[in-house]
């Protein structure tokens, strides 16, 4: 469970109590006298997705054998997943970009830390040389790129929930790992499920869970995967990213997962 979470819980719990009433309690016309106060209605926000449709703008990503722009297909897919998660009514959704428009990796970044996110699913598409290699995986954060991802919060001052400036540099470090490995914990746990939504979907390349050190997975505080939908550089994957019916497969395994994932123990939702 994260800082975070377990400061909702603490304050969820003491604003459960039920209020009393204090000082001289009598009935008028058989009514309690003074009233009770009712209980505080708790408003929990719903949990937060971050959907983060790769490239856009200048920036098209791969480009398939007959033409299909990664930043095409990611958009699309994206806006189907927003509108299938939304239609839930189970979750706050963002997209770090609506339109064709280029988003530095900082910004994407930026919007699921500021905005607090409880997942960051980040949308592409796959090309390699090899033309035959086809089929979705699914990428977290690489342990060789966690010091990179405490340089980032130590350069850019991100805020944590815990104040590093007031930290020796060492227990600032314990603490982002600590807030990493949590996160790491989640990231890896929500890779799985969304493996296993998706097999049987569509084709899964071998080794399917995959790690890398992609920009977009550096949070340290923000369970994050990074999708990639399939691979342009094969006729076939390109042909069915292209179709609506084949994307929506694949958004509904992904929105299945979600909700496994915010249904598991100790996760709101
Ligand atoms: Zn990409």
């Amino acid at each position: 469970m994260s800082i975070r979470a377990i400061i909702a819980a603490c304050l969820f719990s003491l604003c459960a109590m039920p209020a009393l009433a204090s000082g001289p309690r009598y009935f008028k016309d058989s009514v309690p006298y003074p009233r009770l106060k009712p209980s505080p209605t708790v408003v929990v926000a719903l949990p937060l997705i971050v959907i983060d449709p790769g490239h856009g703008g200048r920036d098209p990503g791969a480009i398939g054998q007959k033409g299909l722009l990664e930043k095409t297909v990611t958009t699309a897919a994206a806006k189907e997943l927003k509108a299938l998660l939304e239609a839930t009514g189970r979750y706050r959704v963002i997209l770090t970009r609506g339109t064709d428009t280029f988003v530095e990796h900082d910004d994407r970044l930026r919007i699921a830390r500021e905005r607090q996110a409880d997942l960051f699913i980040s949308i592409h598409a796959d090309s390699t040389k090899s033309r035959s290699i086809r089929g979705a995986s699914v990428y977290t954060l690489a342990d060789r790129a966690k010091n990179r991802s405490k340089r980032i919060v130590n350069n850019q001052n991100w805020i944590m929930d815990v104040d590093l400036a007031t930290q020796s540099d060492s227990v600032g470090d314990i603490l982002v790992d600590l807030a990493q490995r949590s996160t790491e914990t989640q990231s890896e746990a929500f890779a799985d499920i969304l493996l296993s939504n998706l097999s049987g979907k569509t084709a899964l390349v071998g080794n399917s869970h995959r790690r890398a050190g992609y920009y977009v997975l550096l949070a340290p505080d923000v369970p994050a995967v990074l999708l990639e939908l399939g691979f342009l550089s094969n006729v076939n994957d390109e042909r069915l990213l292209k179709t609506k019916s084949h994307r929506t497969k694949l958004m509904k395994a992904v929105r299945l997962s979600v909700d496994d994932y915010f249904s598991g123990p100790g996760r709101r939702g």
